[in-house]
């Protein structure tokens, strides 16, 4: 068949070309960007990096007014904007960070229709000054960027977001996009329902980003395993390494620089100046590490990320899948690095039960622990455990740990009775509570000073386990935490039982544990689809 020459060139490819000088749309914009132009409501959930902002900026220019974005990344919104004027789209922003006369500037300006795009942050949206600016306007659309974060179940709550149904009240004649990366069944539908976007067209992309290998290694040495990751596989390569604190930040950063990597430091505990310093040069320079908490990364957009490393343990999986979703945005191989071991399940579940707050929001925090650690202790593919809790479906990968190098796994049933039994005798017999290590040494029938200390050597289940090396039951007690069936308690990690260690205790339950791998990275690394 002959090319059709005669096909229509649709407005919005015409401002994908000249505007942003793109050839074609990626999946699902072109869709999402018709049914908006054409006035319809959309909720887009859509992985980072998938192409959002498109979505409501091309509507944005081809509809009439101004098209009115709420974002609540206030550090990005120079940036944003400056991305935009720099291809001749009139973008500007109003937030606390300006001066009344810029401010003054900006509104005369927006009421006098000489913008395309005004970005609000949230906390605009509850002046009546703002309000009444927006009742007088021609606005194109309304985009709500970030909208997960108006979820009170999700990760990255902002009351702030409550207030956005206000938008829809004041004009309901105006369409809503609504946007999001973070999408579990339950945050889609308390979107839908806190932003009034129910009648709204649900666009769901998928969440699978092939070219990112998702591994999760046993922690060991850290930092080590770090610097080999960055070596072998990453040398002068961009890209992130997460830290919990913001005083490993610092260590981490400075053993990088150390060993020869560019790496810079990235916490909220830094002065703005410094923070955006680094921030700047890590989007501008190549090869530049940048070592931080999670306070870094929300709107970064730099392609080529090439890895995503966490030494410490996400709190939960959505945050995770928004951190490593940064690698790769340019859809090159990328890695997704987790360094993952038995202190990590003992300190998060410390922090929940320390943290502020009633049952019900620790019950929350709980489980969203809980399926970051479903995923770290899963023996099939990664990838398909991710998307499963995002809803969708995947068949195995081929480019995971899990996929590369096949974790086998065994039954742990009789191991983890000797565990806990061990638990059992120490409080009934002697009315004490131990931390895993010693426990272990128990176990092993090492005659340690503690355990001489003790008497512990004339516990009947002195010696019991010595079928296991040392590391073999840190991983059975990291498991054990992580299925639930052991807690921690107080400051010193001591290890108590739970409601569900008595059906296994009693036989009545069967547990199937994970062979940790030997090896930390699988050989076929860098695979590509
Ligand atoms: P998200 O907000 O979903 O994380 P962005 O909107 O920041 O993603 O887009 C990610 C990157 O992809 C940006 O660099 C953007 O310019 C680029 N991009 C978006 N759409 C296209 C397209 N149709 N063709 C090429 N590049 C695109
Ligand atoms: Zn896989």
């Amino acid at each position: 068949a002959s090319p059709r020459t005669d096909l229509p060139v649709s407005e919005a490819s015409e401002v994908l070309r000249r505007v942003f000088g793109y050839e074609e749309f990626r999946d699902g914009q072109q869709e999402i960007i018709e049914h908006v132009i054409a006035g319809g409501d959309a909720l887009v959930l859509m992985p980072t990096g998938g192409g959002k902002s498109l979505c409501y900026q091309i509507p944005a220019l081809v509809r009439k007014g101004v098209g009115v974005v709420v974002s609540p990344l206030i550090a990005l919104m120079q940036d944003q904007v400056d991305a935009l004027r720099a291809v001749g789209v009139r973008a500007w922003f109003l937030n606390s960070t300006q001066d009344p006369d810029e401010r003054r500037a900006v509104e005369a300006a927006f009421s006098a229709g000489e913008l395309d795009l005004l970005y609000l942050a949230p906390e605009r949206l509850r002046l009546e000054s703002t309000l009444r600016l927006l009742d007088g306007a021609d606005v194109s659309l309304f985009a709500i960027d970030e909208a997960h974060c108006v979820a009170q179940w999700g990760h990255d709550f902002r009351p702030d977001y409550l207030a956005l149904s206000v938008l829809h009240e004041r004009r309901p004649d105006v369409p809503r996009i609504a946007l999001t990366a973070t999408a579990t069944p339950a945050t889609h539908q308390e979107i839908a329902a806190r932003l009034r976007l129910e009648d709204a067209h649900h666009f769901v992309a998928s969440f699978d980003r092939p070219n990112i290998q998702y591994r999760i290694a046993p922690k060991k040495e850290p930092k080590r395993q770090l610097l080999d990751l960055l070596r072998t596989e990453h040398p002068g390569d961009a890209g992130i390494v997460y830290c919990l604190s913001r005083a490993s930040v610092e260590k981490i950063a400075a053993f990088l620089v150390e060993n020869g990597v560019t790496a810079l430091p990235y916490h909220a505990g830094l002065d703005p100046a410094t923070r955006a310093a680094n921030q700047a040069r890590f989007l501008r320079e190549d090869g530049v590490v940048m070592v931080a908490t999670i306070a870094f990364g929300m709107g970064i957009d730099k392609p080529d990320v090439r890895f995503v490393a966490h030494l410490d343990l996400p709190k939960s999986l959505e945050g995770y899948y928004q951190e490593t979703g940064r690698a790769g945005r340019d859809g090159l191989p990328s890695t997704a690095w987790l360094a993952y071991g038995l202190q990590d399940v003992v300190q998060q579940r410390r922090l929940i039960d320390t943290s502020e707050g009633d049952a019900t929001h620790r019950r929350r925090l709980a489980s969203h622990l809980d399926a970051m650690l479903a995923l770290c202790e899963t023996v099939e593919c990664r990838r398909v455990q991710i998307l499963g809790y995002f809803g969708q479906e995947g068949t195995a990968c081929g480019n995971c740990d899990t996929c590369l190098s096949p974790t086998e796994s065994w039954d742990g049933t009789v191991a983890a009775q000797k565990v806990l039994s061990t638990v059992v005798r120490l409080l009934r017999e002697r009315r004490q509570k131990f931390g895993a290590g010693h426990i272990v040494d128990i176990l092993l029938g090492k005659k340690t000073p503690k355990i001489i200390q003790h008497d512990h050597d004339t516990l009947t289940v002195f010696g019991i386990g010595t079928e296991l090396s040392d590391v073999e039951w840190r991983g059975v007690v990291r498991q054990l935490l992580a299925q639930g069936l052991l807690a921690v308690e107080g400051d010193y990690g001591t290890l108590v039982l739970t409601d569900a260690s008595a059906a296994v205790l009693r036989g009545e339950r069967q547990i199937r544990m994970r062979r940790d791998p030997v090896r930390t990275a699988p050989k076929a690394a860098k695979a590509s689809k």
